[in-house]
C-alpha cells in the first residue's frame, strides 16, 4: 500500500472511530513501509485485473454492462467471486457491532450495504479494507484469506483502494499530485503517470483543474479527485464510504448516476455503504440491508423494494406507512389484513409460512402506491363524502383504505396529506389536487403493494 493510503487510513480511523487496540495500529504502520517498498504488493497485474483502464477494454465492458437487468444478473452470476465474507463477527468490548455477517461479491458487481446509522456498515467496510480485524469468522479476496480472529493480511497489501467520506485530499498537494501519488508509491515511471492521470482526469471530467489545490476546488470537484485518485492504481476492489454524503442535493443526484456509469463501464468491482435508499438503487447491482449487526436481506435491488424482508427494510424503502390489523382470507382466497382504515390483499413478506387468519398483522405502504378513485383526483369517495363515518369508521369498500386528512401540503407537483383513520392509525398519502384537513379520502391499494408481515 502506498504510504498516502495508509496516511489515509490513519486519518479516517483516528478522525472517525475510536481507536483499535494498540497492536494493530503498529501492525498498520509496519504494513505501511512493506507496501511503500513494494510496488507489487498493492493491487494485482492487470492480466487478472478485468477493471483495465484502457479505452478498449472500457469500451468492452460499456456493451456488456449497459443491457437490462437480465443482463447484468448473468454477467454478475457467472463472473468469479471477488469479496467473500463469512459468518464474520465484530465486537467491541461487550457490544457486537457485526453478529455473523456473510455475502459474495462478484468480480465487476456493485453491491451496496446500505441500512440506518450504527447498524454496523462502516465496520463491515473497515473490516474489508484492513483497517480492524474480525473477531470470528473469515474474509477472502479472490479465495485468499485477508482476515479472520487469528491473523489479518495489511490493508496495503489487499489492493483495494477506498474512497473517505470527507475524501481526505492532500491539501498543499495540487490535483495531478493527489490522484499520481499511489502510481509514484508503485513507482511507476513519468510518463506512464502522466498518461494514467490524463486519463483520470478525464474520466472524471477534471481536466483544466490538474494545477488547483484542493481547496481551490468545489465539493463535487474533490470528489471526483477522490474518485480518480482511487481508480487509478487500478485497485481490485474500490470501497466507498458514504461517498456522496457531503454533497448537497443536485450534486448528489449527479454523482451518483456518474459513478454508476463509470464504475460500470470500467468494469470496477465495488463495496460501497450508504445510509440513503435512492443512492443505493442509483448503483447497485444487489444491495445488502443491514439491522442490529445482521443482515436483513440480501437481493437485486428491485426484489428488496417489492418484497422488503422485515417491517424495518420496509420503511427503509419507503414503505414508510404502516396499519396493524388481523389476518384474514379475502374472497378470492389471497391474503388480506383487515385492519381500521379497510381490509386489503396483501403479499406476505416477512419470514417463515404465511401467517393464519386470526393472527395479527402489519401492512407496510407507501404513499406513491396508493390509487385515487376513478373521477377524484385527491382521493375523496362519494360515501365517504356523504359521511359515511358515522364519527367511527370512515367508509371503504373491500381493497380500499379510507382516511381523514389532517394535514395537506402543497410539493409542487401534488399534494401530501398527514391523514388518519378512525382509530388515530397515522399515514401519508399523495393527491393529484388539494385536501383540505378535516376531508375523508379514500384509495384503493394493489395487491403487489400491500406488505404484510406479522407483528
Ligand atoms: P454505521 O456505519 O452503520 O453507522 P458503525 O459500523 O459505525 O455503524 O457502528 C456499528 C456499531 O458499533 C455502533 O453502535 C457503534 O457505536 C459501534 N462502534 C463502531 N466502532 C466502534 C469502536 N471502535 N468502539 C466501540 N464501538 C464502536
Amino acid at each position: 500500500m502506498s504510504a498516502l493510503k495508509s496516511a489515509l487510513n490513519e486519518e479516517w480511523s483516528t478522525k472517525s472511530k475510536p481507536q483499535e487496540n494498540q497492536s494493530t495500529e503498529s501492525d498498520r504502520e509496519k504494513a505501511a513501509a512493506a507496501g511503500s517498498s513494494n510496488p507489487a504488493a498493492s493491487g494485482v497485474s492487470r492480466g487478472q485485473n478485468p477493471n483495465g483502464a484502457e479505452a478498449s477494454d472500457g469500451e468492452e465492458a460499456v456493451s456488456v454492462r449497459s443491457g437490462h437487468l437480465e443482463d447484468v444478473v448473468s454477467r454478475v452470476s457467472s463472473a468469479p467471486k471477488l469479496l467473500e465474507i463469512q459468518d464474520v463477527v465484530k465486537t467491541y468490548g461487550k457490544f457486537q457491532a457485526l453478529k455473523g455477517v456473510s455475502l459474495d461479491l462478484r468480480e465487476g458487481e456493485i453491491i451496496s450495504v446500505l441500512g440506518p446509522s450504527g447498524c454496523g456498515k462502516s465496520t463491515l467496510l473497515q473490516l474489508v479494507a484492513g483497517l480492524a480485524k474480525p473477531d470470528g469468522g473469515q474474509i477472502l479476496l479472490s479465495g485468499q484469506r485477508i482476515a479472520s480472529a487469528s491473523g489479518m493480511v495489511p490493508p496495503e497489501k489487499r489492493g483495494v483502494n477506498m474512497v473517505f467520506q470527507d475524501y481526505a485530499l492532500w491539501p498543499h498537494m495540487s490535483v495531478f499530485e493527489n490522484i499520481a501519488y499511489g502510481l509514484k508509491q508503485k513507482k511507476m515511471n513519468k510518463s506512464a503517470i502522466r498518461a494514467k492521470v490524463e486519463e483520470a482526469l478525464g474520466l472524471l471530467r477534471l481536466n483544466g483543474l490538474e494545477d488547483r489545490l484542493p481547496p481551490q476546488l468545489s465539493g463535487g470537484q474533490q470528489q471526483r479527485v477522490a474518485i480518480a485518485r482511487a481508480i487509478v492504481t487500478e485497485p481490485r476492489l474500490m470501497l466507498l464510504d458514504e461517498p456522496l454524503s457531503n454533497l448537497d442535493m443536485r450534486l448528489r443526484i449527479e454523482m451518483r448516476t456518474e459513478m454508476a456509469v463509470l464504475f460500470r463501464r470500467l468494469g470496477i468491482s465495488v463495496f460501497h455503504v450508504t445510509h440513503d435508499p435512492e443512492e443505493a438503487f442509483a448503483m447497485a447491482d444487489r444491495l445488502l440491508i443491514m439491522r442490529e449487526g445482521a443482515v436483513d436481506q440480501f437481493a437485486s435491488p428491485e426484489e428488496c423494494f417489492r418484497r422488503p424482508a422485515s417491517r424495518e427494510a420496509a420503511s427503509l424503502l419507503g414503505a414508510i406507512n404502516r396499519l396493524e390489523g388481523q389476518f384474514a382470507q379475502a374472497a378470492d382466497g389471497s391474503l388480506a389484513l383487515v385492519t381500521d382504515a379497510g381490509t386489503v390483499s396483501g403479499i406476505y413478506c416477512g419470514e417463515g409460512e404465511a401467517p393464519r387468519p386470526g393472527e395479527r398483522g402489519e401492512l407496510r405502504f407507501r404513499p406513491e402506491e396508493l390509487v385515487a378513485r376513478a373521477g377524484d383526483a385527491a382521493g375523496r369517495s362519494s360515501a365517504a363524502r356523504s359521511g359515511a363515518d358515522g364519527g367511527h369508521r370512515l367508509a371503504a369498500d373491500p381493497g380500499t383504505l379510507a382516511f381523514r386528512v389532517v394535514h395537506g401540503t402543497f410539493e409542487g407537483t401534488r399534494w401530501r396529506s398527514l391523514a388518519e383513520t378512525a382509530s388515530g392509525g397515522r399515514a401519508y398519502l399523495l393527491h393529484a389536487s388539494p385536501v383540505n384537513p378535516g376531508e375523508v379520502v379514500e384509495f384503493a391499494l394493489p395487491r403487489q403493494a400491500a406488505l404484510l408481515y406479522r407483528v
